[in-house]
Formats: structure tokens, sequence, C-alpha cells
């Protein structure tokens, strides 16, 4: 087992989640066994309770885990399914810790940062190579180098580096380089003062990350090399990309996989990365455009609602198109530029969300997709909104909502699910993870999954209130998919327009390249049509 550790320097945001699945992902295609991990050392336990503006889209795992979005990232590039081991944060390493010492585990000592939490974090990180059988485990450390708050597990990893030998434990750090003055000369020197910080601490990288606007400079290459103590061909360049989905072929281009595969004293065959080239080719050369408008609440951040744009993609690619993702703040919708857009909308996507801020505007253009035969797809929140939308206009329930918005509401059509009334806690309490679906013979959904029983990752509190089912029924919302107990309703298909679907669930989290989640393929493959035909 060996590990690679991608840290950071300079500043946050410079992409060491695709950097870290990029190298995964050339690892991988080389036969190796590669697994990930993140650490995020912040003091929650887990992502589940910080909010989307905060911390981007919480991602959520097999297993329920509500993760960071990186790990979806490593999901869509290594093509895996992680679980919550893959998931280090304070909070849990600290838990950890404090529950073994309310247990006796360390009569008579005093419990310490070092050893007992740097021994934590080194025994999770070893747990993960175990479990997985992996031959290299991916460990990316989330903040960046000299956070106070990343100090003991930087700790733990020059530990573990001299524990495990240095063919076992290789150092990659992403790093920024600016380009300054009329010239846009690329500079080199906050590079060298994160490699400071990181040599202060014990740690020297084996592999630098340039992330630049442009390809790094001959000169800025060998500046790194020098001061930094780095091979010049470890030092990577890395501008800024069309696609993410482009990196994995710039770091083979440029020799990394290489580079890394000596440093650990591997010897496995070239690829070439066949399988992802073939996929890159389809997403960089596609035939036709298609819009798909996407109504939320934190519009301006493409991390909110990553999952979706890449599942999106990712359905685009497999149907030769490109989608071009149009956004619309859910509050605005009374403004002119939002009825442009919803004319200009070959799609419409409704994503999951909490609270009551913006539901009138997602139910205003959910209504604008059903009577305007406009292709659409709710998720979670966007289903739950389908069904009020079509209580309050296709049944004349006027008031009809969900109990999340309207306790008192005279038709609450989306009610709090029953093994949900007693629970007060908000960590890790909301139904969560892999489930079992049955889909109807026949449906939309049965089409496009192919099969009969399906399992799909949950994420909620709320559900279709059973009372209604009949009702809405029988003015056209079809429940085709279902709990296998027949009790909690999953997937909504509206008769007689060309794909209204609302799923209870997200297929955007088990979305990969290749193999898109089967709803958002329906819902471009239905837009192409929509566009085709002329709106
Ligand atoms: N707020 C809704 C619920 O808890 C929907 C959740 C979501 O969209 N993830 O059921």
């Amino acid at each position: 087992m060996k590990f690679i550790v991608v840290t950071g320097g300079v500043l946050s945001g410079l992409g060491k989640g695709i950097t870290s699945s990029s190298i995964g992902c050339v690892l991988k295609a080389r036969g190796l066994k590669v697994t990930a991990m993140k650490i995020d050392p912040y003091l929650n336990f887990d992502a589940g309770t910080l909010n989307p503006f905060e911390h981007c889209e919480v991602f959520v795992l097999d297993d329920g885990s509500e993760a960071d979005l990186d790990l979806g990232n490593y999901e869509r590039f290594l093509d895996v399914s992680l679980t919550s081991d893959h998931v280090m944060t304070t909070g849990k390493v600290y838990g950890s810790v404090i529950e073994k010492e309310r247990e006796g585990n360390f009569l008579g000592k005093t419990v310490q940062i070092i050893p007992h939490i740097t021994n934590e974090i080194k025994s999770m990180m070893s747990n993960v190579g175990m479990k997985s059988g992996a031959d290299i485990v991916i460990i990316e450390l989330g903040g960046t180098v000299g956070d106070i708050e990343s100090a003991p597990f930087l700790e733990a990893m020059r530990q573990m580096h001299s524990e495990m030998g240095h063919e076992n434990f290789v150092f990659v750090h992403t790093t920024l380089v600016p380009s300054l003055g009329t010239l846009k000369e690329q500079k080199t020197k906050p590079t060298q003062h994160s490699v400071k910080e990181l040599r202060a601490i014990g740690i020297q990288p084996d592999v630098i990350v340039a992330r630049s606007e442009r390809p790094l400079d001959d000169s800025a290459r060998r500046k790194i090399a020098l001061f930094c103590d780095v091979p010049l061909d470890a030092v990577i360049s890395a501008p800024d990309a069309n696609s993410i989905y482009q990196v994995p072929i710039f770091v083979e281009e440029q020799g990394l996989t290489n580079y890394l595969l000596k440093r650990m004293a591997l010897e496995v065959p070239d690829d070439g990365l066949a399988n992802w080239t073939k996929f890159l080719k389809k997403v960089m050369n596609p035939k036709k455009d298609v819009k798909i408008l996407l109504v939320g609440k934190y519009m301006d951040q493409y991390d909110s609602y990553m999952s979706h744009y890449e599942a999106l993609t990712h359905a685009g690619a497999e149907l030769n198109a490109r989608v071009q993702y149009l956004r619309m703040e859910a509050e605005d919708i009374s403004k002119e530029e939002s009825k442009d857009l919803l004319g200009e909308a070959d799609g419409i996507l409704i994503p999951g969300g909490f609270g009551s801020r913006g539901t009138d505007g997602k139910i205003e253009a959910i209504r604008y997709a059903r009577e305007n035969g406009v292709p659409f797809l709710g998720v979670c929140l966007g289903f739950q909104l389908a069904v009020v939308e079509f209580a309050r206009n296709a049944l004349d329930f006027h008031d009809a909502n969900s109990t999340e918005f309207e306790p008192h509401t005279s038709h609450p059509v989306v009610d709090l699910l029953p093994e949900q009334k007693d629970v007060t806690k908000k960590g890790a309490t909301m139904r969560l993870g892999a489930q079992e679906i049955l889909v109807e013979k026949g449906s939309k959904a049965h089409k496009l999954y192919g099969s009969t029983t399906i399992s799909e990752r949950h994420r909620h509190r709320f559900e279709v209130n059973p009372h209604y089912i009949d009702m809405i029924r029988d003015k056209g919302l079809k429940f085709t998919g279902k709990s296998p107990d027949g009790k909690k309703m999953e997937i909504a298909e509206l008769d007689g327009h060309p794909f209204f679907v609302g799923s209870q669930f997200h297929p955007e989290f088990k979305s990969r390249p290749q193999k898109p989640a089967p709803l958002h393929y329906g819902l471009v493959k239905a837009a192409l049509e929509f566009s085709k035909k002329g709106k």
C-alpha cells in the first residue's frame, strides 16, 4: 500500500480535488487499484450541516454519509463507490479520541495532540488502504498549508512518511502561480514561500502542481524546480482547463504518471488513457447544443450544484451534445430576464434544497414546464414542489404545500416522513443513502434505467403524503417508482407530457463519465427533441 498526499499552498480553491482525482485516474488507467480520501480540517463531524453557500454541495454516499463535494470528484474520476471511511474531519478524529479516553483506553496517560490525535489520523488513513485493498491511496488535505487546523494532519503525514519509507509515501503540493504586470510575467515567489512553510513542518514535496492562467513558462518551471528542490519533470503545469475532464490528459502528457511510478518503484504497462480519451473526445466535440435551465438558490456558484452539472455533461457526451447551463435564482422569477430564460430553455431542472426561500419561484418554473411541454426534471425538493404545483393548479387545492414551508396548510401534500416525527437532532438524521426503488414496467423511468429494481441515494425528511396519492394519480401525475413496501413515492411522471419526471432520490450522485444518470440522460434527450421541434 502506498500513499500520495495532495496538499495546497498559497490559497484555497486551487482545484486540489480535481488534481487528486486526475492523479488517481491516470494511475488507475495503468491497472493499479486506486482509492481516495478527503481530509477536511474543520470541526464539524461531517458536511451534512453545512449549507451550500458556506461549503458547496453536500455529496451523499451509498452508505448515507454526507460528504464534501470532492468525494463526488473521486467517484466520477475513479469510477468507484466510497464510504464514510473515506472522509476524515477534525470533528471525527477528536470525537473518536475523546470517546476512547472516556472508555478508559488511555488510563493513566495524558491525552495529547501528539501522539494521540496524530495516531488516530494515521490509523484512519491506514484503515482506508487496508479495507479497500488499494495499491494506492490518494489523500487530499483540505485547506492551505500553514492553517492552524491542518497542523496535526501534516505532522501525522510527516511521521507516516518516515515510518513507511520514501518509496511508499509521496507528497504532491498544489500552488498558484499568478501572472502580473503588462508582460503577464509568471511569479513563483508564492510557491517558494508555501514550500518553505511545508519544509518547516518537515515535509519536502516531491511534485509541484502549479495552477496558472496559461501554461507555465519554461523559466517559471525552472525557477520552481531550483528553489523548491524538485526535479524539472516533477513541476507540473496546470493551466485553466475548458473541461475538468482534460486534467488527467494534462497530467499524463507532462509525464507525471511515469514520474510517480518511478518514484514509487512501480512498473506497470501504459494504456495511454484510451478509455478516458474516448469520453473526453465526446465532451470536447459536440455535434449540437442544448440549453438546460437550473432554477435554484445559489446560482452564482458552480459548486453548489456540481453533481447536477456533471451529470448533465455526462448525459450530453453520450448524446453528442454540449449542455449549456442557464441559471436562474428562484427568487428572481418575476424579473424580465427570468422570463427570457424560461423561453430560452430546452429543458428545466429543479434541484434539491431546504427552506422556503425561493420555493414560489421554483413552483412557477415547474408550472411553466408543465403547461408548455418543456422537458422537466425535479429532484428531491424539485420533485416535492412538482407535486405541490400539481395539487395547486391541477387539483385546485390552492393552498397545497409542504409542511416544511407551511405547517398549517389545509392540503399538506408533502409531509414529514413518519420516522422523522420524533427526530430533533440535525446531524445525519435524515433518510440518507442508497435505498432500493421498484420501478413500474413500461414507465419512462423503466425505459431509462432498463430495470424495474434500482438503487439510488437519498437525503430528505419529507415525502409525498400517502393520503393524496390516488387524487394526484387520477389527475395524471403517476407515481412510477416506489419504495419496496409501496409506502414511499420515489418517482413521478406526468401523462401526456414529453418529459415531466420527478424523483425523491438524487440520481446526480451516481452519474459517471460514460454512465450518465438515467434521469439526466432522459432530460437532455427530451430537451434535444424539444429544441429540434422548435419552441
Ligand atoms: N427539504 C426537503 C426534505 O427534507 C428536500 C430535501 C432535498 O431536496 N434534499 O425532504
